[in-house]
């Protein structure tokens, strides 16, 4: 009988607190299924060994570094897919709120007497550099996501992830809506997939696992105004996760 390979997976890191890998790690102990069906070639967090040889790439963290392009664009000549993996990676995330100011200020502010060591600048998500088949959204990711994305990996298809916003995932678990209790959410317009998870714990969403395809942003500001929240408010929380798109708005409601 002819054994199959196994696909040939590889994880790589860019600017990133790492927290997606630890969930892929966390994934592979709860499903440790996962191993019999695909070999994973390439994981700093995990394994010493760095194979080049790979189907599927899933890139965590963001591009900051000019040395990032021809690193990323390695990677894409060695993959057949590429999976954008987290908010980092898939928006730019957290780290392109520094995309605001002025990136010599922000160096020295952060590293101080060591700044001129430090090449990071502008923080983008990895499809600025090269393109991407695939994203697993979130800061981070959800273990049960990455490991869906697995399977309809393996069975040919790109991951699907829900284009509805979170609010329909509260009112299928009644969460009580927290406009109601004064406080601003942008789950009206943030890509569900997340169980609610913040509104759940009373927290509002800031939007880590992307807007919708069809993101209405004037009804979120319509409804800031009806609740008489600042409607400032929404464009600040939007930078958590959103900078990058803010800074080059011609990407609005194009589902990132
Ligand atoms: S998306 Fe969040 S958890 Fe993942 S690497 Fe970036 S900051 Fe860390
Ligand atoms: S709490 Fe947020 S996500 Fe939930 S229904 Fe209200 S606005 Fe939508
Ligand atoms: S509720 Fe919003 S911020 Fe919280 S995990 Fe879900 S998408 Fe991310």
């Amino acid at each position: 009988m002819k054994v199959r390979a196994k696909p040939k997976i590889a994880f790589f890191d860019f600017a990133g607190c790492e927290g997606c890998q630890l969930t892929v790690l966390d994934a592979l102990q709860t499903h440790p299924e996962l191993l019999d069906v695909v070999e994973i070639v390439q994981f700093r967090e995990a394994m010493s060994e760095k194979g080049d040889n790979y189907q599927v790439a899933f890139v965590e963290g963001s591009y900051t570094r000019r040395e990032d392009r021809e690193r990323l664009q390695s990677i894409r000549e060695h993959a057949q897919i590429v999976i954008a993996l987290g908010a980092c990676a898939h928006l730019g995330g957290v780290n392109a709120m520094r995309n605001w100011g002025p990136q010599e200020e922000i160096r020295h502010y952060v590293y101080r007497e060591f700044a001129r060591v430090h090449d990071s600048d502008h923080a983008r998500p990895i499809s600025s550099a090269i393109p991407v088949d695939g994203f697993i959204p979130g800061c981070p990711i959800d273990r049960d996501e990455f490991v869906a994305a697995v399977r309809q990996l393996l069975q040919g298809r790109i991951p699907e992830i829900p284009d509805y916003p979170v609010c329909v995932e509260c009112r299928l678990q009644e969460i009580p809506c927290l406009f109601m209790q004064g406080k601003l959410c942008l789950g009206p317009i943030t890509r569900a997939g997340c169980g609610s998870i913040c509104p759940a714990h009373g927290q509002s969403c800031l939007g880590c696992r992307g807007q919708v395809t069809q993101a209405n942003f004037q009804g979120l500001q319509a409804a800031a105004g009806e609740y008489r929240l600042d409607r400032a408010l929404v464009e600040e929380r939007l930078k958590f996760f959103q900078s990058d798109r803010l800074l080059n708005s011609e990407g609005a409601g194009d589902g990132r």
